[in-house]
């Protein structure tokens, strides 16, 4: 089960889709199989995602870390598709 850590960024722009999970909660959960961490201070953010979750499902710019409230992108490479 592949473990990744987001890339912190600044504060996005007002117009960015931001999921902001409440605290314990995950952004995103799904059947795949990819755990992401906040890049700050590694609270799970999504669990079970796979690419099709984080890439192809409803499209959002960061996630706001419940814990720390840094906010997080996916990282770069993981834009690349490996199929
Ligand atoms: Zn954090």
């Amino acid at each position: 089960m592949p473990q990744k850590e987001m890339r912190v960024i600044p504060k996005p722009a007002g117009d960015a889709v931001v999921l902001e999970p409440e605290a314990g909660k995950l952004a995103l959960e799904g059947q795949g199989d990819t755990t992401y961490r906040c890049g700050a201070c590694k609270t799970r953010l999504m669990d079970n995602v796979s690419h099709m979750d984080v890439f192809h499902g409803e499209h959002f710019d960061a996630v706001k870390c419940p814990k720390c409230g840094k906010y997080n992108a996916v990282p770069d490479e993981d834009h690349h598709h490996h199929h």
